[in-house]
């Protein structure tokens, strides 16, 4: 049913794009070709896109993308790509396409690899298969990955299903796009106005000749009709109406392209599966997400930031990865080892981050022992998130900190030892912030304090700096030599909020010269995201209520 091509009422009495293909594609014997891979980015949450995408957009020495593409997906290419932004290079329309093909073929032919990077699925009005002839005409190979389409994604993703039981059994899929009412009046809407279900795309601008015409072909004027703009991302917004009121309601909320119209009874059910909310214009962000579009920097090592990561993404924020440390084990097991052996010299263990538990016990683990090495000894732990590392590892600290303090661990440890001489083993860190062991001395505490891990820090990548250096709401600061190696940098983040997780990690971003302006009450990843949305909220509260004086 998707027709973009000109005629109207299914007769021939329009222009019509011939398909350019070559009957028969030559066949690619040279070797020093590169390929084409016309790749579907999908509908615009990065989460969508395909995993083979994925990975083929890390491989890509040349990538080719259209408007609509994300910026994070963008930032997963090679730091030494080629990023070609078609629309900034070709501009509009048919000599526009095919310089994009001159590009596609050149760079095959130089023996790149090339990332045709398109919005939703390539082969959805997306003219790829006019890519895929100019490629094949040239000998080029050229391969198609799927993506997900927004035809059917932002329906979803505004809680519509385009098909259901009774009320939806067929769907239409259509463009209505043209630069004259004409074309777009071009579509056979007399087919059209007895689908049950029907799905526009590219029709923001003759969204009323459209609706008009569905209507004159004798589709039901009170029909549901709703309107989805920037489907699946945070900025995604919505209206819900009639077919002879939709054109007049997405004017009245503002919608821009893009967007997809939606017209059956299927509307009905839009926002009843908890999706989002439709018949009001409202951004997502004040709904589920509080972090919607924010681009924030984690800091963190690659191997401890995936729960932060999730919990970001779920807040509606885009991460950007830029570790600046990794954590290595065993630096030099030697003291370690001899701790070990001693385990009954020592009346508590003691425990001040999730690095120390891991450290030591894949020492442990490499020793051929397990958590029954510990029985000797009483465990302390600073933190919940300490603690349930060790819970994971079959031991229960009698004593846990809260909150989130050395000297608070100090003192309790001081309150729970019995005449004051007993020993305490505390493994941690190779840097000055293990502050742990200088805690307990001060306290008169005999302490052993041994290196579990060693903190090294990293080079960030590329992409990482590129993707940074283009603007970011947030930056978060885990640990201070974390928060030391993002300074060292030099990024100018001034309009950037720096978050830390607690006051050590704080007073070193301060140090090092870095605006901290949220440090986290409750020193866990949880607590420092829910910090951060916060900050947010009060910042847009106060903007508000700035407008709302100024007016
Ligand atoms: N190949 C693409 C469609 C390209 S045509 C696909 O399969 O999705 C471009 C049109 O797609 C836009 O005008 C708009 O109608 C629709 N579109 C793409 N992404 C969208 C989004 N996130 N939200 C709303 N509409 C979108």
């Amino acid at each position: 049913m998707a027709d973009g091509s000109g005629r109207k009422n299914g007769r021939d009495s329009g222009p019509r794009r011939q398909c350019v293909c070559p009957k028969r594609p030559q066949r690619s014997t040279n070797p020093e070709l590169g390929t084409v891979y016309l790749v579907g980015a999908g509908p615009g949450d990065p989460d969508l896109f395909t995993v083979r995408g994925h990975r083929l957009l890390a491989q890509a020495d040349v990538i080719v993308h259209d408007r609509l593409i994300s910026r994070e997906l963008l930032d997963r290419a090679r730091g030494d790509a080629e990023i070609i932004d078609v629309r900034k290079t070709c501009g509009h329309g048919e000599r526009a396409q095919s310089k994009i093909n001159t590009i596609l073929v050149e760079r095959a032919k130089r023996g790149l690899t090339v990332v045709r990077l398109k919005g939703g699925d390539p082969f959805v009005f997306g003219r790829g298969w006019e890519e895929w002839c100019a490629c094949r005409g040239a000998a080029v190979p050229c391969t198609v990955v799927p993506g997900i389409t927004s035809a059917l994604a932002v329906p979803a993703a505004a809680g519509i299903p385009i098909t259901h039981r009774g009320t939806g059994r067929a769907f239409a899929v259509v463009a209505a796009q043209g630069s004259t009412s004409d074309e777009a009046a071009g579509l056979d809407y007399g087919a059209l106005a007895k689908i049950t279900t029907v799905v526009i795309l590219m029709g923001r601008a003759n969204l009323a000749i459209v609706a008009q015409s569905l209507i004159k072909a004798g589709r039901n004027a009170c029909t549901p009709a709703a309107c989805i703009e920037r489907g699946t991302t945070p900025r995604q917004r919505s209206v819900v109406a009639t077919l002879g009121t939709i054109a007049e309601a997405a004017d009245r909320e503002g919608l821009r392209a893009p967007v997809v119209t939606v017209v059956g009874e299927v509307v009905h059910c839009a926002g009843e599966c908890g999706n989002q909310l439709v018949g009001r214009s409202v951004p997502n962000a004040e709904l589920h997400e509080p972090l919607a579009g924010r681009r924030v920097v984690i800091t963190r090592s690659t191997s401890s930031s995936h729960q932060l990561r999730e919990r970001l993404t779920a807040a509606g924020a885009i991460t950007i990865d830029a570790p600046m440390i990794r954590i290595e084990y065993p630096p030099n097991p030697d003291r370690l080892d001899a701790a070990i052996a001693n385990l009954g010299s020592y009346q508590w263990i003691a425990f001040a981050s999730v690095h120390s538990v891991r450290g030591f016990f894949e020492r442990l683990a490499t020793l051929g022992q397990d958590a029954r090495a510990l029985s000797p000894c009483k465990v302390a732990a600073i933190g919940p998130i300490t603690a349930s590392a060790l819970n994971k590892r079959g031991i229960r600290a009698e004593l846990v900190a809260r909150p989130y303090s050395t000297s608070v661990l100090a003192d309790d440890l001081l309150a729970n030892t019995a005449d004051g001489t007993g020993r305490v083993l505390c493994p941690c860190g190779d840097t000055a912030d293990s502050g742990l062991p200088q805690e307990l001395r001060r306290a008169r505490l005999g302490v052993d304090g041994v290196v579990v891990y060693r903190t090294v820090t990293l080079k960030p990548e590329e992409s990482a700096l590129r993707a940074i250096s283009d603007g970011v709401d947030a930056v978060l600061c885990c640990s201070p030599s974390a928060a030391r190696r993002f300074a060292r940098l030099g990024i100018d983040i001034a309009s950037a909020t720096v978050a830390c997780i607690g006051p050590s990690t704080a007073s070193a971003a301060r140090a090092a010269g870095m605006p901290v302006a949220v440090t986290a009450d409750e020193h866990t990843d949880r607590g420092l995201v829910a910090a951060l949305a916060q900050h947010f909220r009060s910042a847009e509260e106060a903007a508000r209520l700035h407008v709302e004086y100024a007016r």
